[in-house]
């Protein structure tokens, strides 16, 4: 099999981490509930909104707040919304690597304040030939739409294309569009897979 000429990349625990469960305890700590509880009522349909774009950051803000019975002004609740991200700095190299060697995309579910938080932390998203934010684009992975805008934007078939994503689910859904998926692990392994693929 050819090496692909696309490559696209999901952005959370792939090209930076984001420790969920310290948002959830940050969170927590300030209103005043466990971790899960924050989890629980975070992560259902305002969470899936803000990821569809259809929340901006006041949106987000008072969805967020209002679930946790906080009152927490812009200025205080977005450092702690954004604060449980890292760089995967090991990725980086290997990822810049692919620039000009393959049509290389990022295909993220993400929300308003974490992109505008993330996007200037990894200049590197620069040297992409595209970059899709769920909220930007208003369709979130598992959605074949959203795949299929990611292979329309490096112009090729999805046989001809490599997915990394850490969640299995994501990967999956690449799969079932004949995308070539892999589950994204951590930097050592993703050389091997990038190797084991020609590239
Ligand atoms: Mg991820």
């Amino acid at each position: 099999m050819p090496s692909p000429r696309a490559v696209i990349l999901d952005l959370g625990n792939v090209l930076v981490f984001h420790d969920n469960a310290l948002l959830f305890h940050r969170l927590g700590q300030r209103a005043g509930l466990p971790p899960q509880e924050v989890a629980q009522r975070l992560t259902g349909a305002g969470w899936t909104a803000a990821n569809r774009g259809l929340l901006d950051a006041e949106g987000i803000r008072k969805d967020v707040c209002g679930a946790l019975g906080l009152e927490l002004p812009m200025e205080e609740f977005a450092p702690i919304w954004s604060s449980h991200f890292t760089v995967h700095e090991a990725v980086l190299p290997r990822v810049e690597g692919l620039v000009g060697r393959v049509k290389l995309v990022l295909l993220s579910n993400t929300n308003a304040l974490h992109v505008a938080y993330v996007r200037p932390r990894l200049p590197l998203l620069q040297r992409f030939d595209a970059v899709l934010m769920s909220c930007e684009v208003g369709h979130v992975k598992p959605e074949p739409a959203f795949y299929q805008l990611a292979l329309e934007r490096a112009g090729c078939a999805p046989h001809e294309a490599a997915f990394f994503d850490d969640l299995p689910e994501f990967v999956e859904a690449a799969n079932a569009l004949g995308i070539r998926g892999h589950v994204f692990t951590d930097a050592p392994a993703f050389d091997a897979q990038l190797k084991a693929l020609g590239l």
